[in-house]
């Protein structure tokens, strides 16, 4: 999308040190006819290296990439970091203050409206500073997401596949950089709407992560979450870490993909659902996924749902009350299983910088 951004910042993205301030979006409702949204963000540079952009706060009710970005704002010294990195922990403003996964502006949903439009509306206007600005000054990208309000989801580092044979290979070694106790290779169906997607058209070296869900916050996803963000900051040389990848420190990480629509369960109808299993089980193809009850019809037989393929539950709805449709479970299944492609993730991870 062409034209320019209205989104306007006293930011100065080439000054060294720390800076904490907002991007301004012009925003003129009925209450309040000259004001702006104002969206948090950081720049901490110092000299030159790569430039990081992390992202938290795509989706509103996902908690821990914005606190562990918050951590960081306020912990960081300019002195730790190698060139620079660009922290907004909560992109999506109205929806993070709503704790929604949609803006409860214009009702849409952040992660799905890349390229963005200068001309949209709020979120459309908000994708557009990050596709057409920050995309264009940043060589790599963390987007940090959990399952939010309707699911749980087992921690993990996320890997989109790219056609470019060079960049999945720089992914690949970034994600495993990470260090999640799963890492997943996703591809949302094919939707090209994301900002991992985008990011990764747009060239850059990405890494996403789900860190569980359920509209709380995870200890366990807080932790993988600081540690991962660190690591990879070391990997691509902008902080300081060790040489060791993770593997090396006898961190193991299960890789994993969902494969295709197989691996999606729906509600297969409007009412409340009892699940079968735990997250993380193994469950067989065509057994019970669950039922759903008709609370107001207890002599109405419950509708099965089903488990399409085996693997591992992935993720699972959280509230009881679905409606038709609605994604029930997630399975995963190991990443030689099914999918030829990107088998790049094979290779071993190149030599680590010296460092
Ligand atoms: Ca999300």
């Amino acid at each position: 999308m062409s034209g320019s951004s209205r989104i306007n910042t006293d930011v100065d993205f080439n000054q060294n040190g720390k800076q904490v301030t907002t991007l301004n979006l012009p925003h003129s409702p009925h209450d309040d006819a000259w004001g702006v949204i104002q969206i948090p963000i950081a720049v901490i540079k110092n000299g030159t290296g790569p430039t990081v952009l992390l992202e938290g706060g795509n989706h509103g009710d996902e908690y821990e990439g914005p606190i562990i970005l918050g951590r960081m704002i306020r912990d960081l010294d300019p002195a730790e970091i190698q060139g620079r990195l660009i922290i907004i922990p909560a992109i999506n403003t109205p929806a993070v203050l709503a704790g929604q996964r949609t803006s409860p502006i214009d009702g849409l949903n952040f992660n799905r409206c890349f390229p963005g439009n200068p001309d949209g509306t709020m979120t459309y206007q908000i994708v557009h500073y990050v596709h057409d600005v920050l995309f264009n000054i940043a060589d790599a990208f963390i987007d940090l997401h959990s399952g939010g309000s309707s699911l749980d989801i087992l921690p993990s580092a996320i890997i989109e596949p790219s056609d470019n044979p060079e960049l999945m290979q720089k992914n690949i070694e970034a994600v495993l950089a990470f260090g999640a106790p799963c890492t997943l290779v996703l591809n949302n169906l094919g939707e090209t709407r994301t900002s991992m997607s985008s990011a990764i058209r747009a060239g850059l070296i990405s890494v996403g992560t789900e860190l569980g869900g359920g509209g709380r916050v995870s200890l366990e996803g807080l932790e993988v979450c600081s540690r991962g963000v660190r690591n990879v900051l070391a990997h691509l040389g902008v902080m300081k870490g060790t040489s060791a990848t993770p593997q090396q420190k006898g961190h193991k990480t299960r890789v994993k993909c969902v494969p295709g629509a197989m691996g999606y369960v729906y509600a297969p109808a409007a009412g409340v659902f009892e699940p079968f299993h735990e997250k993380g089980a193994s469950v067989e193809k065509d057994s019970v996924a669950g039922l759903v009850h008709f609370l107001d019809e207890p002599a109405r037989t419950p509708v099965t749902a089903y488990y399409k393929c085996s693997g591992t539950l992935y993720a699972r709805r959280e509230p009881g009350r679905v409606k038709r449709g609605n994604c029930v479970a997630v399975i995963v299944v190991d990443f030689n299983d099914g999918i030829p492609k990107p088998c790049l993730l094979y290779t071993s991870p190149s030599p680590r910088d010296k460092r």
